[in-house]
């Protein structure tokens, strides 16, 4: 058998929903999204999807929180996290299988509901950091905390909400689940909202969130990809983002990066974690490049340089 190039695509939180939440507008989203990643696919690719989903928990957070009573308690975290991968999955595996269809590739979809190991010595643990669920008032926030002792902040002048620990993830529980699903040529959905965290030492899901940025990078180390694609709302990363003298970027090397990051380019919480994740694979296979665009771009991949190239 010859060797297959696996690509890791980690999918942006715009690649399933905008504005619209209903599932018909979410789905609609996903079939645009598999149109594009279709054309990725060839007998000689090995396609491994991650995504985000942070509007999807939050939204599931809300509902529960609305319905909570004794014989039907709001689900925790961990739980509403394997509910979207769940449900996201579905979504895309379906969207995928109809593309596949259409362009006459016979492969199939599945999806993972995946754990992902971290260290409760991690010192996100000690600094909550990432808002999720409802704004509430200092007072709701007050008495939540003193009932829950969970940790509350006020979110940019909007209100007060829930934080939780963002770790880094360590490895990946279904290392070899996945590892057979790529191999026996399924395209393989996995990791997705950054995966359910769970404790190493306890084996048991923890109250956090993973990026997903973070989560996928393990994920293509993990399986040895050849090629790691985060695909995100603009077609290239740029220096001075915004500004008078912005410059998009084709291509940079770690140790430019690894300036930029310095300097401040890249806006923490959205595109920073996304060049560190890029930094930490090429690092780790120097071999192989990673590519963040845009969706749009991603049918020239193959064929030409597109977006910003991440290269050692
Ligand atoms: P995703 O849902 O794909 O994770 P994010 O909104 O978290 O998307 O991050 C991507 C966004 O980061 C871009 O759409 C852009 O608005 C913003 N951004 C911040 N800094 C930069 C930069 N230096 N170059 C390009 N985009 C940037
Ligand atoms: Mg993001």
């Amino acid at each position: 058998m010859t060797q297959k190039k696996k690509i890791v695509v980690a999918l942006g939180g715009n690649a399933i929903l905008s504005n619209d939440a209903s599932a018909q507008a979410q789905q609609e989203a996903l079939e645009m999204t598999s149109k594009h990643l279709v054309k990725l696919i060839s007998p000689e690719v090995q396609l491994i999807i991650s995504h985000g989903n942070g509007p999807q928990v939050g939204n599931l957070l809300l509902q529960q929180q609305a319905s909570d009573s004794e014989k039907n308690p709001a689900m925790p975290l961990d739980t509403c996290v394997a509910m979207t991968q769940g449900s996201i999955g579905f979504w895309l595996q379906n969207a995928l299988e109809r593309e596949l269809k259409n362009a006459n590739l016979e492969k199939e979809v599945a999806t993972i509901v995946t754990q992902v190991i971290v260290d409760k010595e991690d010192e996100a643990f000690k600094n909550p950091s990432k808002p999720i669920g409802p704004f509430l008032t200092h007072e709701q926030a007050q008495v939540l905390e003193k009932e829950t002792g969970a940790v509350y902040k006020e979110d940019a002048g909007r209100g007060w909400r829930k934080v939780v620990p963002s770790p880094k993830p360590i490895a990946i529980q279904e290392q070899y689940s996945i590892n057979t699903l790529i191999n026996n040529d399924i395209i393989t959905i996995c990791a997705g909202g950054g995966g359910i965290p769970i404790e190493r030492q306890s084996s048991r899901g923890v109250e956090a969130v993973i990026d997903k940025d973070f989560a996928s990078e393990k994920l293509a180390e993990m399986i040895d990809a050849d090629l790691f694609i985060i695909l995100t709302g603009v077609d290239q990363i740029a220096l001075n983002f915004g500004k008078e003298n912005e410059k998009w970027l084709d291509k940079m090397t770690v140790s430019e990066a690894e300036q930029y990051m310095e300097e401040g380019h890249f806006a923490p919480g959205s595109m920073l974690p996304k060049v560190e994740a890029a930094v930490q694979y090429v690092k780790a296979r120097p071999e192989c490049k990673a590519v963040i665009t845009s969706l749009e771009m991603l049918g020239n991949i193959n064929k030409e340089s597109v977006g910003t190239e991440i290269v050692y």
